[in-house]
């Protein structure tokens, strides 16, 4: 079974009298172990397609299941709790606590989940040791760069080590060669075994990914990378 299945799935939003179509028919299987890019322009349906993979919002019609569990149905209390077990966020502008230590920020999801004191510990110190930043648990974001700001992120979205790691523009807000580092260690964890779905505008940063899924107008358009063509063929 793959970890992701989408199937046939379509998001219309109601304005006024007007309906947009903003998912229209989107099939899509990601499985355990792939590192999958999405790509479009601006409004293409990239943000409503990642709000849906990161159970934060739900499908018009078609079904979503995400290990072994259709949550496309889902009330959003369940969704919340979906949310924390499943998915680790990370996002263009980091979104850390700015009065929290890099460790206390990687500690809270931790704590939302309810893991246990010494376990907690434990986890939020392999996350952080995992994305180079053993030595920097105590600084607080301001006294870090922006790609350490951006890997204590990561260190957060990987505490407790959820199923799938969801990225949405992870390099938008740093410079070109920060941005190239933060890739790296993108594709260092996913060779660890982390499943990533990337969400980008950005070509070069999609082309950095095992597969690239395009969409375009709220369709997919183009599907290629390694795992697709040794499917298909
Ligand atoms: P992207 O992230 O690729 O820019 P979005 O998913 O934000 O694309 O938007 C896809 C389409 O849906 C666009 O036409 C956008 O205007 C529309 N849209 C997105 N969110 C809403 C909303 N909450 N209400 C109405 N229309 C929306
Ligand atoms: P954008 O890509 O449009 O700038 P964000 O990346 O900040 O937006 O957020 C994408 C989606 O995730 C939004 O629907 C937002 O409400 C939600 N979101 C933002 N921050 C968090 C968070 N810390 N935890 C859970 N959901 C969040």
């Amino acid at each position: 079974e793959p970890l992701i299945r989408i199937d046939q799935l379509s998001k219309q939003y109601k304005m006024g009298g007007e309906t947009v179509h903003a998912l229209s028919d989107i099939s899509i299987r990601i499985d355990h172990g792939d590192f999958v890019a999405i790509i479009g322009p601006s409004g293409s349906g990239k943000s409503t397609l990642m709000n849906v993979i990161g159970c934060l919002d739900s499908p018009t019609t078609g079904s979503y299941w995400l290990d072994n569990e259709e949550v496309s149905r889902l009330k959003e209390n369940k969704l919340a709790e979906i949310r924390n077990r499943k998915i680790g966020f990370i996002f263009q502008g980091f979104n850390l606590l700015s009065k929290l230590s890099a460790y206390e920020n990687v500690e809270l999801p931790l704590i939302y989940r309810g893991v246990a004191g010494r376990l907690r510990k434990e986890q939020a110190i392999e996350a952080l040791s995992k994305v180079g930043l053993a030595d920097r648990v105590h600084h607080k974001p301001s006294e870090l760069s922006g790609g350490q700001q951006q890997r204590v992120a990561i260190a957060r979205a990987l505490a407790g080590n959820p199923p799938i790691l969801l990225a949405d523009e992870p390099t938008g807000a740093l410079d070109t060669r920060t941005g190239v580092e933060v890739m790296g260690l993108m594709k260092q964890l996913n060779k660890q075994g982390h499943t990533i779905v990337l969400i980008t505008h950005d070509l070069s940063i999609s082309q950095q990914a095992g597969r690239v899924i395009r969409i375009q107008d709220g369709r997919i358009s183009e599907e290629g990378g390694e795992t697709r063509e040794r499917r298909t063929s």
